[in-house]
């Protein structure tokens, strides 16, 4: 599909869209063949609080919608997206660079799914009523519990999944009744933009405000603005600090998503038809740019040497190339930074006496020459405290490391300041959850990976960030219970008779 893109996009503030307040813009482009895509507002500090002021203008009336309405409007959002997932795909593909299979199948259709979820969660966020007695009341007292929506909160997702992780965001705060300032990553701002062009009739003007411009600016603003009740931030573990810090400052929550080296664990005894797909699914699925990518690869010793080479055989033979062709299978990186990290990690590979037994360098073939793209790279002779096991390379590059027993794997496993997801690949089920239940992360796959539909709750342990979506549990941090207590009697308390 080819899409025909405006020459400037503005900021949604309040229902509209308007140009920064200082006119400046910052420029898009696609990252497979460095075509220049459009241009997008880069917002001032003046735009951010616009933002928050016309969040907290449209609250009151927002919070007041019945949550069977706020359901009936996510089913039509979710409507919404699937009428345009098309449309949606083929911005996704230009503007981030992963091929046009991932977002048909992946991005679009996960993205409406949430949606669809949260309508279905929000209904069954009932409150409570129960019968107390305490001393001081003769009799009985009624508490009610509520749940209420917190308010203006502020949001910032990362370019690696720039619209299944603002549905993500935006899902929950539509559900519990809170009005947002959303920030997609300068790198893909654009499936968000068209995104909202398509549903701005169906949410009240206000409720949802987005805002585009670099994170050291736009981003940092919000993190600075007084006037957020709720931080939530998906990204690097670096940012995230900041944005802890920042919620500190203000006494508010913040939900972090961050990094990850997560374990991908192969016993002798796994159904080796499924292990080099699943290798391929954990590393190579979004050209490796997943937080709980499966980087950090476990494969015991006495099937070592089959699985390297069935592994080399696979990422060699896997079809990289135009990333709006359905049968590319690994498109390219978000931009030419991640290139140059992923390249100095394979330098440091090669320092600490690891093997690069495949890839391991830009793919310059032909036409992919003008875009970001890099081959997918397996390095072997990799030991669990090396550099390149430790940290998050966030590119198609798994490290294998061959272990010897279940605990030797786990304690190697847990020797990380992560914890985001993982898997285990055994037929033996009562070691499959001994496994899992011993690796400290928040989501351990069993004999599958990269699999985060909703419904399941899904963060990190450790350093890979502090709460979890994609289930009902995200409802209760965007919103507060209130306890309504009332006394059932009409006698005096006893306590301070009158004389
Ligand atoms: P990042 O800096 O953490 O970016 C994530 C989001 O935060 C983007 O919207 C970014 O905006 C914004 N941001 C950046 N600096 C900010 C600040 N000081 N205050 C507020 N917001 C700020 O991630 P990155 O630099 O693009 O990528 C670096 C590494 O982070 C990756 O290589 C990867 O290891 C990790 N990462 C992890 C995830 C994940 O899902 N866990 C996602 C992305 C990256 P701009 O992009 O406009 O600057
Ligand atoms: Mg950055």
């Amino acid at each position: 599909m080819k899409v025909d893109f405006k020459k400037k996009y503005g900021l949604f503030i309040g229902g509209e869209w308007r140009d920064s307040s200082d006119g400046a813009t910052f420029a898009v482009s696609n990252p497979a063949n460095g075509e220049h895509l459009t241009d997008c507002a880069q917002a001032t500090e003046k735009d951010v609080d616009d933002a928050v002021k016309a969040a907290w203008a449209a609250f009151p009336e927002w919070k007041a919608v019945e949550p069977q309405e706020r359901a009936a409007i996510l089913n039509k959002i979710a409507d919404r997206i699937d009428e345009n997932a098309e449309l949606l795909a083929a911005v996704e593909t230009l503007d981030n660079g992963k091929p046009i299979r991932e977002t048909t199948f992946i991005d679009v259709p996960w993205s409406s799914e949430h949606f669809r979820y949260f309508a279905g969660a929000v209904l069954t966020q009932q409150g409570t009523a129960s019968v107390l007695n305490t001393p001081n009341i003769t009799g009985n007292a009624l508490s009610i519990v509520l749940h209420e929506p917190i308010g203006v909160v502020g949001q910032i997702v990362p370019w690696n999944f720039p619209f299944l992780m603002a549905a993500w965001k935006l899902a929950p705060v539509l559900a519990a009744g809170d009005c947002t300032v959303i920030k997609s990553s300068s790198s893909t701002p654009l499936s968000l933009i068209v995104f909202l062009e398509l549903i701005q009739d169906l949410v009240p003007a206000g409720v949802i405000n987005m805002i585009t411009g670099s994170g050291s600016r736009a981003g940092q603003y919000i993190l600075d603005h007084p006037g957020f009740r709720k931080l939530a931030f998906t990204g690097s573990t670096e940012v995230g600090l900041n944005v802890a810090r920042a919620a500190a400052e203000k006494l508010i929550p913040a939900t972090l998503e961050l990094g990850g080296k997560s374990a991908n664990i192969y016993f002798d005894d796994c159904n080796f038809r499924q292990a080099i797909d699943g290798l391929q699914v954990g590393i190579l699925f979004n050209q490796g740019q997943v937080c709980c990518a499966g980087s950090r690869v476990f494969v015991q010793e006495g099937i070592y040497d089959k699985f390297v080479d069935a592994a080399v055989k696979a990422f060699t033979s896997v079809k990289q190339g135009d990333t709006m062709d359905m049968n590319t299978q690994i498109g390219t990186q978000v931009n030419e930074a991640q290139v140059k990290k992923i390249a100095s990690y394979i330098e440091i590979a090669k320092k600490e006496g690891a093997t690069i037994a495949c890839g391991g360098e830009p793919n310059k073939e032909g036409e992919l020459a003008k875009g970001c793209y890099f081959k997918p790279t397996l390095i072997t002779n990799v030991t669990n405290d090396m550099r390149v096991a430790q940290e998050e390379i966030f590119g198609p590059v798994a490290v294998v490391i061959k272990f010897k027993d279940e605990a030797d794997v786990i304690k190697m496993a847990n020797d990380s300041e992560y914890g985001l997801g993982g898997a285990v690949w055994t037929k033996d089920i009562t070691k499959a959850i001994r496994v899992a239940r011993s690796v400290e992360t928040g989501r351990m796959w069993v004999n599958t990976y990269n699999q985060i539909p909703a419904g399941a709750p899904f963060g990190g342990y450790k350093k890979s960030g502090i709460g979890r979506e994609t289930d009902l549990s995200i409802l209760d941090a965007y919103t507060q219970q209130k306890n309504i207590f009332i006394n059932l009697s009409d006698e005096e308390t006893g306590f301070y008779p009158e004389k």
